[in-house]
């Protein structure tokens, strides 16, 4: 990165309000906002422009939409990262006492895991989740190729999509947001420094 290129980190509060997944009391997009904050504040600190973007009262689909297209109006942007929590569930029998079966939040998984589509953004990913998976170990795989996130295949500038461990699982769901902000802008800081 040349010392006259500013730098410039992408944002994006993951879902709108109360569209995300919900687990140990808590919501996608509440937790995420509050990383987001502390993430940006994290990266100003260091020099970084940061932009964080955020339609929380839209439709899930109206917030993806948005938020590339947003995404791309900012010419500057020298990467993204979309922030998410995930949510696992399980199968739990009650034919004995209601005839039926029906899911429930798993508390078992855990982990954070970092998702990317472009090699620069193979590149970001690895070096996101060597920081943000030794706070939230758990995933077999620490970053996952994904061909299939709106977000991901929707954006002009190298972008990846945080997994910060998952919302059902009480140890993730409660693990100290700060932390977990300073993780990601550890591992951003990495990838910028050599980029
Ligand atoms: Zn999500």
């Amino acid at each position: 990165m040349s010392a006259t290129t500013p730098t410039h980190i992408v944002i994006d509060i993951g879902h709108a309000r109360g569209t995300g997944a919900r687990g140990c009391g808590a919501e996608e997009h509440d937790r995420c906002e509050i990383i987001a904050g502390h993430l940006a504040a994290a990266l100003r600190a260091t020099g970084y422009t940061v932009s964080v973007l955020d339609y929380p009262d839209r439709s899930n689909t109206a917030d993806l939409v948005a938020t590339a297209t947003a995404a791309n109006r900012i010419t500057t942007a020298t990467c993204g990262i979309s922030l998410h929590m995930d949510a696992a569930s399980r199968p739990v029998d009650n034919t004995a006492t209601f005839g039926n079966t029906w899911n429930e939040p798993d508390p078992a998984p855990r982990g954070a895991h970092v998702c990317y589509l472009s090699p620069t953004g193979e590149r970001i990913a690895a070096a996101v989740a060597r920081e943000l998976c030794a706070l939230l170990p758990g995933r077999a795989q620490p970053t996952v190729q994904r061909r299939d996130l709106y977000i991901l295949k929707h954006t002009r500038a190298p972008w990846v999509l945080c997994e910060c461990g998952f919302i059902t699982n009480p140890q993730d769901a409660t693990t100290d947001p700060a932390a977990v902000a300073a993780a990601i802008a550890a591992g951003l800081r990495r990838y910028l420094e050599q980029a």
